[in-house]
């Protein structure tokens, strides 16, 4: 990846702001489909809510629980794709829904909701489907849920990286010729003869113009105020995660892929245990904020520690055992009631020459970003071209079928004496540039040992993450699964996401 902020100097047909997942989902978009695109991060790629996600790609069951059916079907379509289109960068999650003493999903209900879930996804699931287990075979596999759970239920959905997502998105932009710059912050959008007709941009000490026919803004929790909207337009709210350790699950159907549903017991909210790069994450919340840099509190790691220690009494997870917690921000369509409560949509608002994306979720940003395109296309009096992103791989999907790819990668892994996991770990977060990381370790063989001993990555991987880092001056591991899990130790001070960007600094 190259950085150049030079190539902004010329004239757009699209100035996408905001490096988070709907960015550059849309500047990947317009740039496959010809249209001159320029693409502006303020901080780094993904540094906002796009690498603090639950990193589900999921259906949402809750969502379902409001009667909120065509977001569910959306999201559950686009999660069939992102799985098929980017086998490195999306995986299956096995979810198991226990009912233990209390559980508000439970039941008829619960059966009913999860037909539902599957039908509403497209036809091929297989062992994906869900399926009820009894108590005992779900204690079995997960001896440390409360001994009175009575049953289980089990139900598909999927994992990704989000931090990692984006930067792929962000690499597919420039090759497809288009020009993406981080650390350059839009301070103002410019208007000609009544129409938006690019943005000012501070970027290394220098402010320039964007000349740009069409822009979008996708700035997240800053989108109302850069795109000059009305701030009750839109809620924020704040969603913590702890890290906690792996999960001790052991049975023929519970594997490192296995995550688990839970209702907390004192509000009934749903919340996760979901296991990523060997840990498991735990989370969310949702408070309103009006600050999105607003970091954890110690009250809102004690709920989920609480919710925890409910529903698995046997874990005996305690403070101590907490490695880091994060917070990020949801930016949601301003309505009234309790935030968990309030729909996850997504909308576009339009004015001459700007679109600004608001709302939305990981798992549809692509769906949206092509929607934007299309209305992109119409304001430029283009026609429609189809969209490329439905149909194509992601950017560093392997060109290899994908079990050939993953016997290749345990091939290679065996000459540095890594596990399998391990192995599957690094094409993953690779795909096709996997064979770089090989390269590196042939020359600097003492790289292949681990970065941090509760991390599967090594240190090559660090070496690569340098080398990719497009702004000068930032902490490599920052976006990586190292600078979540084991950088934001909320005991230490630091669990304040890092100085966010703001429209105008
Ligand atoms: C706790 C939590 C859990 C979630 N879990 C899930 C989940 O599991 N699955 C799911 O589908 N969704 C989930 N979501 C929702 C999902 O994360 C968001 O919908 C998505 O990340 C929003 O992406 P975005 O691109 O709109 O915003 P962001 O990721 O915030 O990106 C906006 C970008 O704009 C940049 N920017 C701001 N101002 C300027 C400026 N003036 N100039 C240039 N750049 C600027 C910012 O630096 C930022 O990088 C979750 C959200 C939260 C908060």
């Amino acid at each position: 990846m190259i950085r150049d902020p030079t190539a902004l100097d010329q004239e757009f047909d699209l100035l996408v702001v905001g490096g988070g997942i709907y960015g550059a989902w849309t500047a990947w978009d317009a740039a496959l489909r010809g249209l001159r695109t320029a693409l502006v991060e303020a901080n780094d790629w993904a540094s906002a809510t796009s690498s603090r996600s639950s990193k589900l790609l999921h259906g949402g069951l809750r969502y379902l629980e409001r009667g909120d059916v065509g977001l569910v079907r959306k999201a559950l379509v686009e999660r069939e794709r992102l799985l098929r289109l980017g086998p490195h960068r999306t995986w299956p999650l096995h979810f198991v829904v226990p009912a233990t003493p209390g559980a508000r999903y439970r039941g008829l209900p619960l059966a009913l909701g999860l037909w539902a879930y599957d039908h509403l996804a497209p036809p091929g699931l297989g062992e994906r489907r869900a399926r009820p287990w009894t108590g005992h075979e779900v204690l079995g596999a997960a001896p440390f849920l409360h001994p009175g759970t009575t049953s289980a239920w089990t139900y598909g959905d999927a994992g990704t990286d989000d931090a990692r997502l984006v930067l792929e998105l962000v690499d597919g932009v420039l090759r497809a010729g288009g020009v993406a710059v981080n650390g350059a912050r839009v301070t103002r959008l410019v208007e000609n003869q009544g129409r938006i007709a690019g943005a000012e941009v501070a970027c290394d000490g220098r402010n320039s113009t964007v000349r740009a026919r069409s822009t979008v803004v996708c700035a997240g929790p800053w989108a109302a105020q850069v795109a000059g909207l009305d701030p009750g337009s839109v809620r924020l709210t704040k969603g913590i995660h702890v890290a906690l350790p792996p999960l001790p699950v052991a049975g023929p159907w519970a594997t490192e892929d296995t995550a688990f549903l839970l209702n907390h017991p004192t509000d009934g909210r749903v919340f996760f245990l979901i296991p990523w790069y060997g840990m498991t994450l735990v989370g969310t919340t949702d408070t309103d904020t009006t600050d999105p840099h607003e970091g954890v509190t110690e009250g809102e790691i004690a709920y989920l520690l609480a919710g925890v220690a409910a529903a698995c009494p046997g874990l005996g997870w305690g403070r101590g055992d907490v490695r880091s917690a994060w917070a990020g921000v949801r930016t949601l369509l301003a309505a009234q009631g309790h935030a968990s409560a309030i729909s996850r949509e997504w909308s576009l608002v339009r004015r001459p020459g700007l679109f600004a994306s608001l709302g939305g979720k990981l798992t549809s940003a692509r769906i949206e970003a092509e929607r934007i395109v299309d209305a992109v296309e119409d304001d430029l009096g283009r026609p429609r071209t189809p969209s490329p992103t439905r149909t194509q791989p992601l950017p560093w999907c392997p060109t290899l079928p994908w079990p050939d790819a993953c016997a290749e990668a345990i091939r290679h892994g065996q000459a540095w004496g890594w596990s399998p996991a391990r192995s599957l770990t690094a094409l993953r977060r690779h795909g096709q540039r996997l064979g770089t990381l090989w390269l590196h370790l042939e020359e600097h063989p003492e790289d292949a040992n681990l970065l941090h001993p509760d991390l599967p990555l090594c240190r090559g991987e660090l070496a690569l993450a340098a080398q990719n880092m497009l702004l000068p001056g930032q902490d490599p591991l920052a976006r990586t699964p190292v600078g979540l899990l084991v950088g934001n130790d909320v005991s230490r001070g630091t669990a304040q996401p890092e100085a966010g960007p703001g429209p105008g600094g």
